[in-house]
């Protein structure tokens, strides 16, 4: 049974073995890597959850997948230009990610592309191969153009995509300041919008690309710079995770078209950029909703060539090599998070538990009654009765007329109530909204030793929906509701919307916890997530482990690389505290509590001692201290 839905959302990738442990499917095939074991084999090594498992044979397939995808498409389709795909950088700019992608991708001559100076500088220096393009997007400065320029002189071919009229101004100047010929793209500002989380990227409102009259205006610069032909790229991107494919097939055919207009304005063009946007199923349904898609990476790939191709012969044009700029849907299956649950706070245990006050308040005793008659009023009736008394309560206890003891009473046996509710099968077999709720409200929480704001910001931000599942014990059937709560002092710091499986999202159904580690996976979180975490809290980065297939083994699998997180002094050090001037003055005021005689000499050294070896350790908590004397 694939309780967690492995076989919907996960490409190919996951699967769970006959002891119940999660498999990773690097190469979509039968070799496989058990995360549990990647996990012990981390633990030998000194390294603790939370952390970032990356399987680096899982991003080359990605990387492959595409080309190959788009290989076959235009094969199929006849189409007479090729394919020559660019991997935005910003999507994740880890170098080892950057080098497993530039070196898988040289089969294929897929090259990167920036989108700020910072980026074009790591592109110009990883990128190798004539063939290979760099695409340079972003607002520019004049530092931004010259380096792309920089590129032109060393052979690269590497393309200035204008967004803003300004830009062309300065690429026009520099480039006869420095006698260099660059290559040119426009950003189109299309019409067709995208859809979903991030459909802001197109319209009128956008805050990059040329809109007609700016095309226009533009082509009218070049040729006045009689830089006509360094015009080469057509460029669009109408927003990351697009779920529907008749958004991509509508913004491919306005894009062909205003290649082609520009074709028979005389510019010698040859590359449409159709940007990012191919989207993660990362919940499995299949639809156009924005955690989903409502296509598959070949049916984008044949539709983005078939349609270009369609509109090029219609207007009688060649069709151009096409770029496609997909960075989510390459990187974004390849790593995982591993939490580790330390906690089960169990709002029933202790608010369900029996109170039983002196004197019953006349309030207690309607909710007993509630309690006991079961059966005589519908599932809401009862529940609306329940929370009229409930809140009848508190305002007799802020008025001064219920003691603690008649409020703890009241508050169990609400819980009472609402859990027989919930716990009760629907006389129609329809749960009314407000009743869904209430399995929410009741579940657990299981606190894991992470920080939403450093691990899955776009959770947080955007509500974006990453499959969760427990990486072990899946021979079990989970019996506790549960959502995740974070360590951060946020109350923001949870998850509490989770992917549709068996009619649940607002919780998860888990492991009880039984005295031994219980690890989850957040499943799909290589694209866009490594990045954009900040330090709430001072949470720091989290350690990362590079998983390599073994070659001669069949399961077999191998770390070749650690990465630890950060340490307590690198998280102070960015916010300005040197560890030195941390511990000179925790020392000077241990010494005045030694003179003061509050503190032992002895015990003053001690303690320092401890602080100093502090600033030393990861930011996360210590869950499963190491026995004394072993570090
Ligand atoms: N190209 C541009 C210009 C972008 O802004 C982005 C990200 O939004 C991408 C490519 C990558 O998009 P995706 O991750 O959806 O493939």
């Amino acid at each position: 049974e694939d309780f967690y839905g492995f076989k919907r959302w996960g490409a190919g990738h996951f699967n769970v073995d006959e002891t119940g442990l999660v498999t990773v499917h690097p190469l979509a095939d039968a070799r496989s890597v058990a995360i549990k074991d990647v996990i012990d084999e981390a633990a030998d090594m000194g390294l603790k959850a939370p952390f970032v498992i990356r399987f680096q044979d899982l991003l080359r397939h990605r990387v492959e997948q595409l080309n190959k995808l788009f290989r076959k498409a235009i094969a199929e389709e006849d189409y007479e230009g090729r394919y020559r795909g660019v991997f935005p950088i910003k999507v994740n700019q880890l170098r080892e990610v950057v080098e497993e992608i530039v070196d898988a991708g040289e089969q294929f001559d897929y090259g990167l592309e920036a989108g700020s100076k910072p980026e074009l500088m790591i592109a110009l220096a990883m990128h190798e191969g004539a063939d290979r393009l760099i695409i340079c997007n972003g607002y520019k400065d004049q530092d931004y153009i010259r380096i792309a320029l920089l590129g032109r002189k060393l052979g690269k071919q590497i393309v200035l995509v204008v967004e803003q009229l300004s830009e062309l101004d300065h690429i026009i100047e520099l480039s006869q300041e420095t006698g260099v010929e660059p290559l040119i793209g426009f950003r189109a500002k299309l019409l067709t919008r995208g859809e979903g989380k991030w459909a802001t990227s197109t319209g009128d409102n956008a805050k990059f690309g040329l809109n007609t009259a700016e095309i226009l205006f533009a082509a009218e610069k070049l040729e006045k710079a009689k830089l006509t032909h360094c015009l080469r790229l057509l460029h669009f991107h109408i927003g990351s995770q697009v779920p529907n494919i008749l958004t991509i097939k509508n913004a491919v055919v306005e894009a062909t078209r205003f290649y082609c207009q520009l074709v028979k304005m005389g510019f010698p063009m040859g590359l449409l950029d159709v940007g990012g946007g191919l989207g993660i199923d990362y919940d499995g349904s299949r639809t156009n909703f924005e955690s989903s898609m409502n296509y598959s990476m070949a049916e984008y790939a044949r539709d983005v060539v078939a349609n270009v191709r369609d509109i090029c012969t219609d207007m009688g044009i060649d069709v151009p090599d096409i770029v496609s700029e997909s960075g989510r849907a390459v990187v974004a299956p390849h790593s995982l998070l591993v939490l580790e649950v330390f906690e089960r706070i169990n709002k029933r245990e202790t608010l369900g538990r029996k109170q039983r006050p002196k004197r019953k308040h006349k309030v207690v005793r309607a909710l007993e009654t509630l309690a006991k008659n079961k059966s005589d009023l519908g599932r809401l009736e009862r529940f609306h009765d329940a929370v009229q008394r409930k809140e009848e309560a508190f305002s007799l206890f802020n008025l001064g007329y219920l003691d603690l003891e008649n409020r703890a009473a009241a508050e169990s046996l609400y819980w009472q109530i609402c859990e027989d509710i919930a716990s009760e099968n629907s006389e129609t077999g329809y749960t009314p909204e407000e009743l869904h709720e209430l399995s929410a409200v009741l579940a657990d929480q299981y606190v894991c030793n992470f920080s939403v704001f450093q691990s899955l910001l776009d959770h947080w931000a955007l509500g974006q929906l990453f499959p969760v599942a427990p990486l072990h014990r899946l021979d079990e059937k989970p019996s506790v509701n549960a959502i995740l709560v974070d360590i951060t002092c946020d109350s923001d710091g949870k998850i509490s919307t989770f992917i549709d499986l068996e009619d649940t999202k607002d919780h998860l159904k888990l492991h009880p916890l039984n005295g031994q580690p219980y690890f989850l996976g957040v499943f799909l979180t290589g694209a866009y997530q490594d990045i954009m975490g900040d330090l709430h809290n001072l949470f720091g980065r989290v350690n990362e482990l590079h998983v390599f297939l073994e070659e001669d083994e069949e399961n077999g699998f191998y770390i070749e690389e650690t990465l630890p997180g950060s340490r307590i002094r690198d998280v102070v050090a960015g916010v300005q505290y040197q560890h030195t001037d941390l511990c000179r003055r925790v020392k000077q005021q241990i010494d005045a509590a030694t003179k003061r005689d509050e503190i032992k000499p002895r015990e003053g050294v001690r303690w320092l001692e401890f602080y100093e070896e502090m600033l030393e350790t990861k930011t996360y908590l210590r869950v499963h201290p190491e026995p004394k004397g072993k570090k």
